[in-house]
């Protein structure tokens, strides 16, 4: 087997993920895809094989350590970009159903292409901004879990998340280790979107010297009809007391 293959299968078995052929062969195309479509489109700084495959993959799969998606039906992926963590958590996941929401068309006319060529099923593609995907009935608190990397700072992505959530379902953010203060000033704003910080948890990413840290957002209340406000305004003015 190639090394990043042996290098895919090693960390996903760190994280307690034994992956089957298949799910190395559709990790492999995927890899494929996004460099060579990297070369005509800005989609990833990353494209070292074994970077992509433990700052991408792994990375986006790492969050099985803090919740167990088996239990859940329905997940959306706001700000997917290039498809993290959307497409590995699908790939490990099968049974889910998965939306995947960006603002960029020309990133999730990729994704299309990753799709079909990796036979995935149950997944959606939705364009637009995320203030605007939250307002639709189709999409408002119809979603067992929300999750989002590298998007924004947690007070403006709350604003972008939390709506899409049912009550008793949850956000999980990913963030980087430095962001004690970005949780702190969040606070405000989760509780009057309907949520509530239940954990903060570290996870060490396998084959690595980096730590993820999850912030684990539990809704508790609808989030009130003035919420999110209208595009961009999450963004510039970030719900603070
Ligand atoms: N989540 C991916 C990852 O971790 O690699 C992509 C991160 S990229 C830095 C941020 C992505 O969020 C971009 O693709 C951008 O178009 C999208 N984005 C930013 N603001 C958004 C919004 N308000 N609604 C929907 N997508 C948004």
């Amino acid at each position: 087997m190639r090394h990043g293959k042996e290098l895919l299968k090693k960390a996903a078995n760190e994280i307690n993920i034994e992956l089957t052929d298949l799910q190395i062969d559709q990790f492999y195309k995927y890899y494929e895809m996004l460099v060579e479509k990297n070369k005509v489109m800005n989609l990833t700084a990353i494209v070292d094989e074994d970077e992509v495959i433990i700052k991408h993959f792994i990375d986006s799969i790492l969050s099985v350590k803090v919740f167990d998606f088996n239990k859940i039906d329905s997940l959306i992926d706001v700000g997917t970009g290039a498809g993290f963590p959307g497409i590995p958590l699908k790939i490990i996941f099968p049974e889910l159903n998965i939306t995947l929401v960006d603002s960029l068309n020309k990133r999730l006319n990729f994704i299309k292409e990753v799709i079909d060529e990796l036979k995935l099923e149950k997944i959606t593609l939705v364009h637009g901004r995320a203030e605007d995907v939250a307002r639709d009935k189709n999409h408002r608190e119809k979603y067992d879990v929300c999750v989002s990397r590298a998007v924004a700072n947690l007070c403006t992505l709350s604003e972008y998340c939390i709506p899409f959530v049912k009550v008793d379902g949850k956000f999980i953010s990913y963030k980087s280790s430095f962001s004690d203060e970005e949780i702190e000033s969040a606070k405000y704003a989760i509780k009057v979107l309907g949520g509530e910080i239940i954990s903060k948890e570290e996870e060490h990413l396998p084959e690595s010297d980096i730590d993820r840290i999850f912030i684990n957002i539990k809704k508790i209340n609808n989030t009130p009809k003035a919420y999110p406000r209208k595009a961009g305004t999450p963004n510039r003015k970030p719900l603070k007391k």
